[in-house]
């Protein structure tokens, strides 16, 4: 039992190490449709992807396609 919470709190403690480090463009992109999916659902999308959040305000690319997919999704 030690043992297993020994290794569920390396696994959080890498998922943590993992999450605070800045995504990129190919990461931000993976999940820009699910981001943009949930904006147009009325959820919060930045409390749960903080990190795509954080890559959009900060990359005018990133931006411009996430400006252009809540368009074409809107309107379907
Ligand atoms: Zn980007």
């Amino acid at each position: 039992m030690k043992a297993k919470s020994k290794k569920l709190t390396n696994l959080l403690l890498t998922i943590l190490q993992t999450y605070a480090r800045e995504i990129g463009c190919d990461t931000c992109f993976e999940h820009l449709d699910r981001y943009v999916e949930m904006t147009l659902a009325g959820k919060d999308a930045s409390a749960v992807m903080p990190l795509v959040y954080r890559h959009l305000q900060t990359c005018p690319a990133c931006r411009e396609e996430y400006e252009a997919l809540l368009k074409v999704l809107k309107r379907s």
